[in-house]
């Protein structure tokens, strides 16, 4: 065991009540930490640190756990600007949407896959993600989801079968077929790849019956269950992904005030996605209303070519602050601590002792910077501890 030494932290937010000012970010200042290679040993003041093997001075630096990224469509090929630029000037495009990713998907060899992914990762990781959720969807066939999947697996331990993205246009006039085989033959040979399973239920994907059919399946795989719900309209998804006891019901931005109570009164966590409403110039969901009802909200960055090519979390951040009603210390805690509960992990997003030594130095004095200073590069370095 080699053990480093952090000190010299302005401020650290560890996200452990226990720890520091006692609120939900246990922040301190003047503190120090210390890791090996694999979990956090001691937080405290600076000046009671013990010694280490290996000193690391961040000299006044801000330190905050390595973001949760708990929502991201990673494993693609292709690009689609076009669709962008169409949007933004308000001229209509039909260039195919999500199909268009899918058959560019379709299309690329595993290597050229497996290197764009990698790229992106490698862009989530320099943003300060040290964990990071990867959905399937853009095949849509069992060998292209299970194909997705293994890329997905090679990324994270967090992959979640997303066979129900849209029905690809080959059953566009046998819909029930897809279902029945996403729900099927897919999810069959998926499911040992997976931890999760998610549905896109809404307009112009599945319907709450459908979605149905697909997670239930799921669920006798062995899949824990999460959902894209909400972002274009109200199908009834926030219910249904209640009755599934989801880990985390994602976008939520057209949502029903009974279904906000009711949230509030559940263990499923509200993700949020800005990137989507920013990259589509859409109304900003608030996530005060979530909160003044007591639940419990993540932020991610829904990275995917069409709706949210979106690598940074600090912008998640930014955007998150300005538009949907956040503190900067509430947008830092839903990208960290709030994307571990939408995964249901307890050892990641926060740096109590025994968490995983995932950590940022910041080139700031203070985490507000990141919402501060939207657009700087402030991630100084992003240690992801070993797997
Ligand atoms: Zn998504």
């Amino acid at each position: 065991m080699v053990t480093t030494l952090v000190r010299h932290i302005g401020e650290l937010t560890t996200n452990d009540p226990a720890l520091g000012d006692a609120t939900a970010l246990g922040r301190l200042r003047d503190a120090a930490l210390v890791v090996d290679e694999s979990r956090v040993l001691w937080v405290g003041p600076d000046q009671r640190a013990p010694a280490a093997d290996h000193v690391r001075d961040v000299a006044g630096a801000a330190v905050i756990p390595g973001f949760v990224d708990s929502h991201t469509h990673l494993v693609f090929a292709g690009e689609r600007s076009a669709e962008f630029e169409a949007r933004m000037a308000g001229r209509p495009y039909d260039g195919g949407g999500i199909a268009a990713t899918v058959a560019a998907t379709r299309a690329a060899s595993l290597e050229d896959l497996r290197a764009a992914s990698a790229q992106r990762l490698d862009q989530l990781r320099a943003g300060g993600v040290t964990t990071v959720e990867v959905k399937s969807g853009y095949e849509l066939s069992v060998e292209g989801e299970v194909r997705l999947l293994g890329l997905a697996r090679e990324l994270t331990e967090e992959a979640t079968y997303l066979g129900a993205h849209v029905v690809p246009r080959e059953y566009e006039h046998r819909r029930d077929d897809y279902v029945a085989l996403a729900a099927g033959a897919m999810l069959d040979a998926c499911a040992p790849l997976a931890r999760w399973a998610d549905v896109f239920c809404d307009r112009g994907a599945f319907d709450r019956d459908e979605a149905r059919t697909v997670l239930d399946a799921a669920r006798r795989a062995g899949l824990a269950v999460r959902l894209h719900a909400n972002q274009l309209a109200d199908l009834g998804a926030v219910g249904l992904a209640l009755e599934f006891d989801a880990a985390s019901v994602d976008h939520c931005t057209h949502v029903s005030d009974h279904d906000v109570a009711a949230l509030g009164d559940s263990s499923t966590v509200v993700t949020l996605l800005p990137g989507a409403e920013f990259c589509t110039r859409s109304p900003y969901p608030s996530a005060r209303r979530f909160l003044r009802a007591g639940a419990t909200v993540a932020l991610a960055t829904d990275c995917n070519p069409g709706t949210s090519y979106v690598t940074s979390m600090a912008l998640i951040i930014a955007l998150a602050v300005r538009e949907m009603e956040l503190s900067p210390d509430e947008a830092l805690w839903a990208a960290t601590r709030g994307g571990a509960r939408a995964l249901r992990r307890e050892d990641v997003g926060h740096l109590g002792v025994g968490a995983r030594a995932d950590y940022v130095v910041l080139d700031a004095p203070r985490a507000a910077h990141l919402a501060y200073r939207p657009g700087a590069h402030l991630v100084l370095e992003t240690n992801r501890a070993a797997r």
